[in-house]
């Protein structure tokens, strides 16, 4: 009996067998194994059938649990559905207030007395065609549900500000956008305000990709006011347009599926989930799996707090009767019992427990030719960070000019700063290599890059870059010594001292400061500065390392512009072994 899968070992002592004889046997398929190796369900098979045995899988079977799916990828029973929309942007440029604005003015003024509740999402009508709109703008959450595997948004009205015009997050909304594939409506905002001028924004758009209408491109772009209402029936008009051309379709009539879109637990409802309905139709009282959450649908009201009897594909609906919090970007399903719900629910927990123990290695430069080799990888996924957006541009040229047979390098967002928390979801997403030039993640960005196992490269210079990537993608990239970052340190004070120069008084925050460690100094996310130290101190005397929670004093070589509020972050060159 096998429960997915078999140790040789285990395999050999159900058949009575030598381990010998199984090895020999997998040496015949090509497999080189040890008694310790993990076997398939098939191979598994295939073994025991050269000793007359039958193999049988008691492994956890999710589909065993789930009501049968249509096979077909085109569902004869589809019908046309309601587009769901996200708004993104630069902080400011007004997604709130023309959220607001067009649910406001669209939502029809209903039974509980016109009140809309913050829900997460909520749906319009315009023209009679309804829209579904999700209530969290931003790129992050975007991602972050992608990450889920959570395909909740059609279209994106990327809403860009005309009297300020395209700014960091512009850039990012545009980026993560277009990583999912997503089409974009862009909304030039503010247009109410005097001497605005949005054809100025649509040519800059066009540098980023986004070529609107009238010069031949796909993108509508209208000149709106989140303020004043002006321009924003175009705009829906607009994305109704869009989701014409997209022909979106959905079978109403067999079991409901969809995506958490937000949960809290709320006093006296426990659990409250808002969820978006993508396939099917939801009924109360259904028995539903959200992730590794079973539940059974016990009240269900839309964005009016009216309580629906069913709720169609592209509806967001909030439901309660959940035996715990469920995560946003989680997927949902109808199964036919609560039975088969709690089953399948427990059996995600367990496998994502056991995930999170086992080793999930996502892509590095040093994978990246095994992969390639296999065939297993045709696409480079790299995300840039530079300090100056003139040697961004050259890189982005440089990166695309090194080509490999059979890989392509695909850059998903290059960008000034420091790399962030949101980079890396996205690198985590699309199973990017994140790359810095003379940047450093801020301490957001580092833990998740940690925990979401994504690579991170530093380079000071692009040659360095390039060399990298054409030795990986030829496989001889063969890194002597790596990196091993140390500990960081915040500057809470300086002191000039005669002679000797700036001393900083500093705070270690995680890791140890050694006084022969190698250093940077990172302000705002820049690195300004890199090198020796020239001192390290505990009070008057002389330091070997410093710890984690406490103060120290240090020079750092032939640089005395050092200010409070920087951080310094240390690290060793140590060697590692040849990979290939
Ligand atoms: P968000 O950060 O993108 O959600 O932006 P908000 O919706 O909070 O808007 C930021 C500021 O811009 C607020 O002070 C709004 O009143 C203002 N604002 C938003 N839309 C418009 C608009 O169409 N015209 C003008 N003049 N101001 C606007």
């Amino acid at each position: 009996m096998v429960d997915n899968t078999i140790s040789v070992r285990q395999l050999a002592h159900e058949m009575g067998e030598k381990s010998g004889s199984i090895i020999k046997v997998l040496m015949g398929l090509d497999l080189m194994a040890t008694i310790n190796d993990q076997l398939d369900f098939e191979t598994a098979q295939l073994v025991s059938q050269e000793f007359e045995y039958d193999c049988v899988n008691v492994g956890f079977q999710e589909d065993a649990h789930m009501i049968e799916l249509s096979t077909e990828t085109e569902d004869e029973n589809a019908i046309p559905r309601p587009a769901v929309v996200t708004i993104m942007g630069h902080v400011d440029h007004g997604k709130t207030t023309l959220l607001d604005t067009i649910r406001k003015a669209n939502v029809a003024s209903g039974e509980a007395g016109g009140i809309t509740q913050h829900i997460g999402a909520y749906q319009v009508s315009h023209k009679g065609q309804p829209i579904t709109f999700i209530d969290t703008p931003g790129h992050s959450a975007f991602t972050e549900m992608r990450a889920r595997g959570a395909q909740a948004t059609d279209i994106v009205i990327l809403v860009v500000a005309a009297d300020d015009g395209i700014m960091p997050q512009t850039i990012e909304s545009i980026n993560h956008t277009k990583a999912a594939g997503c089409p974009i409506v862009v909304a030039l905002n503010k247009c109410d305000k005097p001497g605005v001028n949005p054809d100025d924004i649509k040519q800059r758009l066009m540098e980023h990709g986004l070529v609107p209408e009238e010069y031949g491109g796909e993108v509508q772009m209208l000149p709106v006011s989140g303020l004043t209402g002006m321009g924003v029936d175009e705009l829906l008009e607009a994305v109704n347009l869009q989701a014409e051309l997209m022909e979106l379709r959905a079978n109403p009539e067999r079991h409901a599926e969809g995506v958490v879109l937000e949960a809290r637990l709320e006093k006296g409802r426990g659990a409250v989930a808002t969820i978006l309905v993508q396939h099917g139709t939801l009924k109360p009282k259904q028995p539903i799996v959200l992730g590794t959450i079973s539940g059974r649908v016990r009240a269900m009201t839309d964005h009016k707090g009216k309580k629906l009897k069913s709720a169609g594909p592209s509806t967001p609906v909030e439901i309660i009767g959940l035996e715990g919090v469920p995560r946003a970007g989680d997927l949902f399903t109808v199964v036919k019992t609560d039975k088969a719900a709690k089953s399948l629910a427990e059996h995600r927990a367990d496998a994502e427990r056991a995930a999170e123990l086992g080793v999930s290695k996502r892509l590095t430069l040093q994978e990246l030719f095994r992969r390639r080799e296999e065939g297993e990888l045709k696409k480079l996924n790299l995300i840039v960070r530079g300090d100056v957006q003139g040697s961004l541009e050259a890189l982005k040229s440089s990166i695309q000019n090194v080509a490999v047979d059979g890989t392509d390098i695909n850059i998903l967002q290059a960008a000034v700063g420091a790399i962030s928390e949101s980079d890396i979801t996205l690198a985590a997403t699309y199973d990017a290599i994140v790359v810095g030039f003379n940047v450093r993640p801020d301490p957001k960005a580092r833990r998740a890059a940690e925990n979401k196992q994504v690579e991170v490269r530093h380079y000071r210079v692009i040659y360095e870059l390039l060399d990298d990537l054409k030795n990986a993608l030829v496989g001889m990239l063969e890194p002597v010594f790596e990196e091993r970052v140390k500990g960081h340190a915040q500057v809470r004070d300086t002191f000039s001292i005669p002679k000797i120069g700036t001393v900083a008084g500093c705070y270690v925050v995680d890791g140890t400061i050694g006084r022969n460690h190698s250093g940077r100094l990172v302000r705002d996310g820049l690195v300004i500065w890199e090198g020796k130290l020239s001192s390290l101190k505990r009070f008057k005397d002389d330091a070997k390392e410093v710890n984690t929670g406490y103060e120290c004093g240090l020079g750092l070589e032939n640089y005395n512009d050092i200010k409070i509020g920087d951080e310094l972050e240390t690290y060793v060159m140590e060697e590692v072994a040849r990979q290939h």
